[in-house]
């Protein structure tokens, strides 16, 4: 998202003004140009497993190049509706109710902006990941955040402010568990107060449940969709890319019920039509065959995330510990700064890091304008450098 950007004008169209470059591309590009290390944009520095990406070379090799189905390969489609079931006891049809879509990126897209139009309303929680705000504005509906605030070390919200942001013209409930930036793998108690609103409200709730593998400290993550009265109101969105490392395959895939599929089915089929096939033939194969290399997976980012939050707190962050995800958020105060956006931007110049200012996933950026995020999906001796680059800043701020 763009906020940081300054407005852009004509010829674009005026609802998309307030969108300049993504964070996450700024941010690379400052690494890249600066030679620092890049904890910024959350994609992992090594691959997924090997024979998933033997899968996607054989069906490309075998000939498995042409358009897919629309709603995506049959044998994907039944392992995601295997997956759901086996995983959360959430059964599905995948003929109708299982729909693959070009990353969650669009399954949320096309979820947005099948439900809701000019006038309606979106709530989320916030900080927002990056693409909500921009969907929500693409379909001409307004968002309308709830903010997630450190309590007791872990970001949450106030059920009566949730209740608050609720009015006639909400259509939609956007929500990320595990979340992104803030790490929060909501509670069955928080799930159970969503779940409350929607039913009471007769809300859609459109969950992004891409870290559903990645939780911590035994934190469970529980799809909303399981809860009475959700599953026919919910429609679920994951993709293949932080599960399995292959954050550049985008592919995904939204679950729910027929009616709400075929909501998304009507959008998505005009967004790009089909999603690409060798990728939908290796995710159909590592959903079934390569849960246990998720498993290391989830274990190793659990070290890795202590070893980034150890040095954060020894560099004078104060670094909130995250339940699931790849990120840590910290708050940049106890350093002596109080803007991350000027801080991130000064980064590679003070340490030779890039981490991403989180402010611009508020829409009001002063609620978040002390806070930077950190990820962790990287190399033990990438994570150990970067902390030891930023164990002078401290010192350094005191100097000067
Ligand atoms: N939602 C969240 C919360 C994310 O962090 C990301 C980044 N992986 C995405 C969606 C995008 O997922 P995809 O690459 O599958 O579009
Ligand atoms: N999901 C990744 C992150 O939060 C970035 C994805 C992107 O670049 N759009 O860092």
């Amino acid at each position: 998202m763009g906020r940081v950007a300054e407005p852009l004008s004509e010829p674009l169209v005026e609802r998309m003004r307030g969108f300049g470059t993504t964070i996450f591309a700024e941010m690379s590009a400052l690494a890249a140009s600066t030679g620092s290390i890049n904890l910024g944009q959350g994609f992992p520095d090594t691959d997924g497993p090997p024979a998933m990406l033997a899968a996607a070379v054989a069906a490309i090799e075998g000939g498995g190049n042409q358009y897919p189905p629309g709603p995506g390969l049959p044998e994907l489609r039944a392992a995601v509706a295997d997956q759901r079931e086996d995983r959360y006891g959430l059964g599905y049809d995948p003929e109708t109710e299982v729909y693959v879509t070009v990353g969650a990126t669009e399954g949320v897209a096309a979820s947005v902006l099948a439900l809701a139009g000019p006038g309606d309303e979106v709530v989320a929680f916030e900080p927002t990941y990056d693409s909500y705000a921009a969907t929500v504005a693409l379909a001409g509906a307004a968002l309308r955040p709830v903010l997630l605030r450190p309590d007791a070390g872990r970001f949450t919200f106030d059920p009566a402010e949730l209740r608050a942001a609720v009015t006639p013209r909400t259509r939609v409930l956007l929500v990320n568990s595990p979340h992104n930036p803030c790490g929060t793998v909501f509670t069955r108690d928080e799930l159970a107060e969503i779940a409350a609103v929607c039913v009471e409200h007769d809300l859609t709730a459109v969950t992004d449940e891409v870290y559903e593998y990645l939780t911590y400290d035994g934190a469970e993550h529980v799809p909303l969709a399981t809860f009475p009265g959700m599953r026919e109101r919910t429609l679920t969105v994951s993709s293949v890319g932080k599960t399995f490392s292959v954050t550049g395959w985008k592919t995904g895939w939204v679950t729910g019920p027929a009616p709400l599929v075929r909501a998304v089915q009507t959008v998505k089929q005009f967004l790009t039509y089909a999603t690409g096939g060798p990728w939908q033939r290796a995710a159909a194969y590592a959903l079934r065959e390569e849960l246990p290399w998720v498993a290391e997976l989830r274990a190793a980012l659990e070290r890795k995330r202590d070893r980034l939050l150890a040095g954060l707190e020894a560099a004078g962050f104060l670094a909130y510990r995250p339940q699931g995800t790849y990120f840590v958020q910290a708050d940049i105060r106890p350093l002596g700064y109080t803007d991350g956006l000027e801080l991130a931007r000064a980064l590679p110049g003070l340490a030779g890091v890039v981490a991403v200012p989180t402010q611009v996933f508020y829409q009001r950026p002063a609620d978040g304008a002390h806070f930077v995020r950190f990820a962790f999906c990287k190399r033990d001796e990438v994570i150990d450098e970067a902390v030891a680059r930023l164990a002078g800043l401290g010192r350094d701020r005191a100097r000067a």
